[in-house]
C-alpha cells in the first residue's frame, strides 16, 4: 500500500514537472462570484502567473462596479445620481458611469426605446429590485399607467461633461440589461493587457471570448429556454460576445401566470411572446442591450429591431418553442435537439439603418 502511494507520488511529481518544463499552453480556469452572479473566467495560456494575477485584478474590478452601479442598493454612484434626478439636482460622476450612460442613450435611440434604462420605477414597481423573486398581484393599473405618463427616457439626461442632470425627475436608470455586456467585453481586454489572448469570461452563459482553444474555435451552448441543457452551440471568434435575455432566469409568478423581469416600456408590462433573444457582437453592451430590445420587440418586429441595432446575429425563440433566425445566424448556428419550427428572418441590416 504504501508502495504504491510513493510510486504515485513520484508519478505524479514527475507528471507535473514534465508539464511544467513542456510549458505549452493549457487550460486554467477561475470562478469568482460578481453582480451577483458566478463569473468563469477561462484561458488556454502557458502564463497562469500571469492568469491569476488578471483574475485578482478583475475581481476588484467588478467588485467595484457593482458597488458603484447597482440600481437600487447602497450608496452608490448610481444611487446617488438617481436620487440627484429625482431632486432635480446635478452630479458630478465617474467618466466611466457617463462613457456607459452615453453608450446607453445610442442603444436607447437606436432601439426606439424598446431598451430604456430610465425606467428604473417601472421595474422597482413590479417588485424587480430586490434579492428575493417578487410575489403576489401584479401592480395596480393605474400605478403603472402613472409611471407610463411621466415617460421617462435617456433623451432626458442632460450632459455638461461629467455633471449629470436630467428634464425629468421620474427618469430612474436601472443597468442591469446592459452593464453585464460592457463589463464583459471590458474583461476580455483587461485579460489581454495581462497578455492572455485566449480566453471566455462567461457569467451564466453570457459571454465574450478571446482567441481560440488551441487549433479550433471557442464552442459554447445556449441555454434552452423552455427545457433543460443547451438549445444550440456555436464557434465564436477572437473578439465576440454573446449576450442572452430569457424571461426563465427572473420572474414573478402569481395565480399560474409568470411574469418575466423584461418590461416593455411601451406597455408598462412584462414581455410575453419571446422565451429568450440571442444577439452576437464584438461589442457586449450593445449584445445585451439587443438581446433585452428583441425580447420586447418579439415575433412581428424583432427584424427591424435588430436592423436599426446593426445587428445581423441574432436568435429569437418564442414563448411556444419556435425559433427565429437571422440567415446569418443560420448559417453557423447548430442545433442540439428536435425543434418545432425554425424560420429564416429576412436579414434587413443592408436597409433601414
Ligand atoms: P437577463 O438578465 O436575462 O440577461 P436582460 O439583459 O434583458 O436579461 O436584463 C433584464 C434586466 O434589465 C431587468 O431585471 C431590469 O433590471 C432591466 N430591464 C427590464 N426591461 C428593460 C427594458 N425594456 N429596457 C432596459 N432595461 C430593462
Ligand atoms: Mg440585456
Amino acid at each position: 500500500m504504501r508502495r504504491r502511494s510513493l510510486f504515485r507520488w513520484v508519478f505524479l511529481t514527475a507528471t507535473l514537472t514534465l508539464a511544467a518544463c513542456a510549458r505549452g499552453p493549457a487550460d486554467y480556469q477561475q470562478t469568482l462570484l460578481v453582480f451577483g452572479t458566478l463569473l468563469e473566467v477561462k484561458a488556454f495560456t502557458d502564463k497562469p502567473d500571469e492568469f491569476h494575477r488578471a483574475v485578482t485584478d478583475l475581481d476588484q474590478t467588478f467588485q467595484r462596479m457593482h458597488r458603484q452601479w447597482h440600481a437600487w442598493k447602497g450608496e452608490g454612484e448610481l444611487v446617488r445620481l438617481n436620487r440627484a434626478f429625482a431632486a432635480g439636482e446635478a452630479l458630478l460622476i465617474s467618466t466611466e458611469l457617463v462613457e456607459l450612460l452615453r453608450q446607453s442613450q445610442h442603444y436607447a435611440k437606436l432601439s426606439d426605446g424598446l431598451f430604456n434604462p430610465a425606467i428604473g420605477r417601472l421595474i422597482g414597481l413590479w417588485g424587480f429590485h430586490s434579492d428575493e423573486p417578487p410575489g403576489g398581484p401584479p401592480p395596480a393599473m393605474n400605478q403603472i399607467q402613472g409611471l407610463l405618463d411621466t415617460a421617462p427616457s435617456m433623451e432626458d439626461i442632460r450632459f455638461s461633461g461629467n455633471r449629470l442632470s436630467s428634464a425629468n425627475p421620474s427618469v430612474a436608470i436601472d443597468l442591469g440589461a446592459f452593464a453585464k455586456g460592457y463589463a464583459l467585453n471590458l474583461a476580455i481586454q483587461r485579460l489581454r493587457e495581462f497578455g492572455i489572448d485566449n480566453a471566455i469570461v462567461n457569467a451564466g452563459g453570457d459571454l465574450c471570448v478571446s482567441g481560440s482553444h488551441g487549433d479550433r474555435p471557442w464552442i459554447i451552448g445556449i441555454r434552452h429556454p423552455q427545457g433543460e441543457g443547451v438549445i444550440a452551440s456555436v464557434g465564436i471568434t477572437d473578439g465576440e460576445c454573446v449576450l442572452t435575455s430569457g424571461n426563465y432566469e427572473r420572474y414573478r409568478e402569481y395565480d399560474g401566470i409568470r411574469y418575466a423581469h423584461i418590461l416593455d416600456p411601451r406597455s408598462g408590462y412584462p414581455v410575453e411572446h419571446v422565451a429568450s433573444a440571442t444577439a452576437i457582437s464584438h461589442e457586449g453592451a450593445l449584445a445585451d442591450a439587443a438581446a433585452t430590445a428583441l425580447s420586447v420587440a418579439g415575433p412581428g418586429a424583432w427584424e427591424k429591431t435588430a436592423a436599426r441595432m446593426g445587428l445581423t446575429q441574432v436568435m429569437l425563440v418564442d414563448e411556444k418553442g419556435r425559433v427565429y433566425l437571422t440567415p446569418e445566424m443560420g448559417q453557423r448556428i447548430e442545433f442540439q435537439q428536435a425543434l418545432p419550427e425554425v424560420i429564416i428572418g429576412v436579414s434587413e441590416s443592408d436597409g433601414s439603418m
